[in-house]
């Protein structure tokens, strides 16, 4: 599985998941030259480890692991992994 960064983080974007994320999965982190034009940041569907850390770190509860997504923000499993599509 995985865990999915949603809506809420568009306008938010604090990187305070980056922070307590064991396996660096997370990005673009503050630190790389993505992150400036990044709406939100997204988590790598195969590097996550599904260990939940991020979720309390996310001051506007914009992540949930895929089988807890939100019906209204089920395309952004799909925004997450398009994301990384390409590596
Ligand atoms: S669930 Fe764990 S491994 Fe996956 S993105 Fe969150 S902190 Fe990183
Ligand atoms: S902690 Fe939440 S709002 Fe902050 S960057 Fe991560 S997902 Fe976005």
């Amino acid at each position: 599985m995985a865990y999915t960064i949603c809506e809420p983080c568009i306008g938010t974007k604090d990187t305070a998941c980056v922070d307590v994320c064991p396996v660096d999965c997370i990005h673009p982190r503050a630190d790389e030259e993505e992150f400036e034009a990044a709406e939100k940041l997204y988590i790598h569907p195969d590097e996550c480890i599904d260990c939940g850390a991020c979720v309390p770190a996310c001051p506007v509860e914009a992540i949930f692991a895929n089988d807890e997504v939100p019906e209204e923000w089920a395309n952004y499993i799909d925004i997450d992994a398009a994301y990384y599509a390409d590596e």
